[in-house]
């Protein structure tokens, strides 16, 4: 333990005046440091998608995937600090009048990011990219299963950009990941469970180390009457066994309404095909408690079954009429799986994706497309999509995250650069003011005469 902790607290001394070198870069020279490693990464892409698919058994085309999508924020992310976050006017108000005001977002020093495995570059890209626009130094703690994928980024990042260690990686379990939250940074990104986060949570309480949770997902699909079935199947199948089920905002839920139901049933099961690797040894059993508890509280298995669950390897499992009490409905399954279950109406099916203890994303398949923005608005969820599943996932100017189990705060988008700053006010008093009450020796008549003004602004 105390080596592993002084490796943790190496980095963090050494990310202290990289830090200072890189927060005190001008916006332009940081864009051009980030594009670069970009660059090198998406010249690369071949070598990183192999090295993403030998740690998580996902398929090179899906790893590569993945580095798509978190190239296109971290380009995002690069090309709009200065417009989001750089020092710009705003209105002084009328009791400031004589004051100049104005706002900038300043880094935070280092920021400490804990990632997952499941998408060991997009996810924690998600806010190393961000941390690093808002001029931040980042230490970076890769998931155990994905260590090599983890070090590969920052490696590269010291061939784009040598000389200052502005990304680090450090490697190994939870052990170096609490290390990391302990070491005084001056902030940590987490993504993982919401186990794992309460237990972040707690140490960062301890350091008063402000924190953003990117937690798991029991994301619903909900499919109207008027939704066109094909589409809406083949997303669900995508959304809920793509990556092995193993995606935070995958689709786990599927409420249709009762007039499409079976058609929908017979449309998703026939798209129910091939095995998928799982990436941990730990993941299977969880899937196969949850299959188990669905069949054993009168779920009906339309596809596969408990037996559909391997050691390493399993096949789509397609549960239907699941109780909603059910750990098949209520936990987190991370597995190839569905539970589809009928509704009466969208009302109904509003309510049960909203009775979750998580809220991350969700989706709906109608097409009434007003109807469905009044269905998303109605979702508590961070994120919705309409005819799609994850049409968010490669829009870089949306943020993401979510609420109660699910987290809080957001990357991407302008949200998740302002995640990774501090906001600084200032003002410049350009004339005296006309009425001046912040003095000690301050004149009751222009008290009087600020009353009175006061009453007419506000009290009519
Ligand atoms: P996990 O909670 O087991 O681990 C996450 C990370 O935390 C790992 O790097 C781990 O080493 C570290 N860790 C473990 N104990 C720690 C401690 N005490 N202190 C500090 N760090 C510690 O999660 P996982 O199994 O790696 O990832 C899967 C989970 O992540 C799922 O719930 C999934 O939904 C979620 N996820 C969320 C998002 C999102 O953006 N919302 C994205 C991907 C994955």
């Amino acid at each position: 333990m105390g080596t592993a902790t002084d490796a943790v607290a190496a980095a963090v001394d050494q990310a202290r005046p990289a830090a200072t070198w890189w927060g005190g870069l001008g916006y332009r020279e940081r864009r051009t440091h980030l594009l670069a490693w970009k660059r090198h990464i998406a010249r690369r892409v071949d070598e990183l998608a192999a090295l993403i698919a030998t740690e998580t058994r996902k398929s090179p085309d899906d790893a590569a995937l993945e580095v798509m999508l978190a190239v296109e924020h971290l380009d995002w992310a690069a090309r709009n600090a200065a417009k989001v976050l750089g020092r710009r006017r705003v209105p002084a108000g009328m009791l400031a009048a004589n004051h100049a005001a104005t706002l900038e977002y300043l880094p935070l020093g280092v920021v400490g990011v804990i990632g997952p495995w499941n998408y060991p570059v997009y996810t924690p890209l998600g806010s190393v990219s961000y941390a690093l626009a808002a001029g931040n130094a980042v230490v970076f703690k890769p998931s155990e299963h994905t260590p090599e994928t983890g070090a590969w980024l920052a490696t590269a990042w010291s061939e784009a950009v040598p000389g200052a260690p502005v990304l680090q990686a450090v490697l190994g379990d939870g052990t170096i990941g609490a290390a990391l939250v302990w070491s005084g940074v001056d902030k940590i990104a987490f993504t993982g469970s919401a186990a794992t986060a309460r237990k972040v949570m707690a140490t960062c309480a301890e350091t008063l180390t402000p924190l953003v949770v990117e937690g798991g997902g029991k994301d619903a699909m909900i499919v109207a009457a008027d939704a066109d079935l094909d589409a809406a199947a083949r997303a669900a199948a995508f959304g809920g066994f793509g990556n092995a089920g193993q995606t935070c905002a995958g689709v786990e839920r599927v409420y249709v309404v009762r007039p499409v139901y079976e058609d929908f049933l017979n449309r998703l099961s026939a798209l129910a095909v091939g095995s998928f690797e799982m990436t941990t040894p730990e993941q299977p059993s969880i899937v196969r408690a949850h299959v188990e508890d669905a069949i054993g509280r009168g779920g009906r298995a339309i596809v596969g079954g408990a037996g559909s669950v391997g050691a390493g390897t399993v096949e789509p499992v397609i549960l239907a009429d699941v109780p909603e009490d059910s750990i098949a409905v209520t936990e987190e399954t991370f597995g190839p799986t569905l539970v589809v279950n009928p509704v009466d109406s969208v009302d109904e099916a509003i309510t049960r994706s909203n009775a979750s203890k998580y809220g991350l994303a969700a989706s709906i398949f109608s097409r009434d497309s007003h109807g469905a923005l009044r269905t998303a608005r109605r979702l508590r969820a961070g994120a919705a999509s309409i005819n799609a599943v994850l049409g968010f996932a490669g829009v870089p100017s949306l943020p993401f995250g979510g609420l109660g189990d699910s987290g809080f705060g957001r990357i991407h988008g302008a949200d998740g650069l302002r995640e990774f700053s501090r906001a600084q006010s200032v003002t410049r008093q350009r004339f005296g003011p006309p009425m001046d009450l912040m003095r000690l020796d301050r004149d009751p008549h222009t008290m009087r005469r600020a009353l009175k003004l006061f009453r007419m602004r506000h009290g009519r």
